[in-house]
């Protein structure tokens, strides 16, 4: 098992640094990262039929948001790559899905191992197209075998059902896979987010086609071929890469039963309506808009380290960071800590870089479209630069108080290392604050006071609450999920309740005393 509190989702040193490049070869860009040595592809291969090939159509730059070096290039597929990767699924679906569930969750144990042996290597490709500090990325590896672990737990959680429904009739569910489905992953977690839906869903016998985001393709990649060595039968996972084609061709190609999404609430509105308009299940999560209510009663060192943590974790760039502070009355000896926190946060070292040069003017200029509108710049993140990687996207951690609800930085989410703080006079208010947002992924309270906590349990309109945590991401078996435009669809995307949505029930009633008397109401 990995470590209690992961740090996926805190905010931490790294432990390493971006080394430099060794070598360019034909085979691709080595590069030495203190003791790992890691070749990154020179360029990004479909994976369809057990087999890595290259895209029908043009290739676009794979660029390392750290220095803004093209690292690798990603094929911009269309339909003939998602039929051809449907027809492999088609195909390696029978035998997949008649093997048990014992059987299947083996490959998913010998898959999970890989994962750690090449966890600096795994580490090293997250930090490179991602941009997040080493300690961040490694957080999310270890997010991965967690979630591994999940999925080949799954023979002892999906038991089914019998009963004896009438004397000598027997009425049972089994669940049954639903079919070839498709995972349409962002660029903000390159390796977790694809492992919220292929070891669950591959688990309970479906076969898959991953859509990884164009802009973070070489993880995907390697997943695959660390598949492959841990025996999964080729057809069963399919990697077509590109953008908007493929995601299209997803959601209207007949031979795909189900869909599940991460992404902006733009995207998501038009997957999920495009995807169910064909008949398919789907699940579409989106953006974010995350408030912390803050409460003078609050432990002051603990709340202003988390809730800085949340907003510059990642770059601020989770879907669970945290996007508003809503201070509740008196609350100026935290918001002093949290700018105090902020001095000790070194981009380029302790935070990484935003995902591209576009990220970070748009974060800027909701800093200072705030400005302009009235609000006070505490800590200021633009302009920021890191020396020898001047080429990188680099936005400081930002503090923007007195933001009031109408502002735009108060409603569309940012997504980089600020926060906004706006004030409240008491609860009711803040929560009144809380639950005009469209968004609904997270909403935090921080206080000492039970009885407050409970309001904010009762009343925020979020899927997923936190008392005294700034990034409340349940873990495993309790499901992942949104509430409004944070999330489109009825299930949650992981733990128990993914096994809803990566199967159909099958309901049998049998007679065993087919001679006997009794009626069927007995
Ligand atoms: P995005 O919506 O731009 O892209 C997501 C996927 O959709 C990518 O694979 C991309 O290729 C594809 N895509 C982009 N534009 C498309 C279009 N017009 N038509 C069809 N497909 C399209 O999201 P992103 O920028 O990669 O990721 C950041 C967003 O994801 C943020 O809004 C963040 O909050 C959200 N997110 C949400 C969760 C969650 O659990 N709710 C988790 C992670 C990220």
């Amino acid at each position: 098992m990995t470590g209690f509190l992961s740090p996926v989702f805190g905010f931490h040193k790294p432990k390493k640094q971006v080394g430099e490049v060794l070598q360019l070869t034909t085979k691709g860009m080595e590069i030495m990262e203190a003791d790992v040595k890691v070749k990154v592809n020179e360029k990004v291969l479909n994976y369809i039929n057990g087999t890595f090939k290259n895209g029908s159509g043009s290739v676009l730059d794979v660029i390392s948001p750290l220095d803004g070096s093209v690292i690798s290039t990603v094929p911009l597929s269309g339909y003939d790559e998602v039929d051809d990767a449907v027809k492999a699924a088609r195909e390696a679906f029978p035998e997949w899905s008649g093997k048990t569930m014992k059987e299947r969750v083996q490959v998913l144990f010998r898959y999970r191992t890989l994962l750690e042996k090449h966890s600096d290597e795994l580490t090293h490709l997250v930090h490179i197209e991602n941009g997040k500090t080493w300690g961040e990325a490694k957080a999310e590896v270890d997010k991965s075998i967690e979630l591994c672990e999940f999925a080949v737990s799954m023979p002892q959680i999906v038991t089914n059902e019998v009963q004896e429904v009438s004397r000598g009739v027997e009425c049972r569910i089994e669940r049954k896979p639903v079919g070839v489905v498709a995972s349409i992953t962002p660029f903000n977690f390159p390796n977790m987010v694809p492992h919220w839906t292929m070891p669950n869903a591959i688990a309970l016998g479906n076969c898959m086609v991953l859509k990884p985001s164009e802009i973070v393709p070489l993880s995907a990649m390697r997943m695959a071929e660390l598949l492959e060595e841990a025996g999964l039968p080729k057809g069963v996972f399919n990697v077509v890469n590109g953008g908007k084609d493929v995601v299209e061709a997803i959601c209207d190609h007949p031979g795909i039963q189900a869909v599940t999404f991460v992404g902006s609430t733009k995207v998501a509105k038009i997957v999920y309506k495009r995807a169910s308009g064909n008949l398919k299940r789907c699940v579409a999560l989106g953006g974010a808009k995350n408030h912390l209510i803050v409460l003078p009663d609050a432990n002051p060192d603990m709340t202003a380290n988390n809730v800085v943590a949340s907003m510059s974790g990642c770059a601020g760039q989770r879907c669970m960071a945290a996007a508003v502070m809503v201070g509740v009355d008196r609350v100026q000896h935290i918001i002093d800590r949290m700018v105090q926190e902020c001095k000790n946060i070194v981009p380029g070292d302790t935070l990484g870089s935003v995902i591209s040069k576009e990220a970070k003017e748009r974060i800027e200029n909701y800093i200072s479209e705030a400005e302009k509108a009235g609000a006070k710049v505490l800590v200021d993140g633009r302009n920021v630069t890191v020396k020898s990687k001047e080429g990188g996207f680099y936005v400081g951690p930002t503090i923007v108080d007195h933001v009031t609800a109408d502002m735009k930085i108060a409603k569309e989410e940012v997504f980089g290392p600020v926060i906004s703080i706006i004030r409240a006079k008491d609860l009711d208010e803040a929560i009144t604050i809380e639950n005009s947002s469209n968004y609904g992924n997270a909403a935090a309270v921080f206080t000492q006071s039970g009885n407050f906590a409970r309001e904010v349990m009762d009343r925020a309109g979020a899927g997923m609450i936190g008392v005294n945590i700034g990034v409340p991401v349940p873990r495993e078996p309790f499901p992942f999920g949104g509430w409004n435009e944070s999330k489109f669809g009825t299930c949650d995307i992981t733990g128990k309740s993914s096994i809803e949505f990566w199967t159909q029930n099958k309901k049998t009633s049998v007679k065993w005393n087919p001679e006997a008397k009794t009626n069927w109401m007995s």
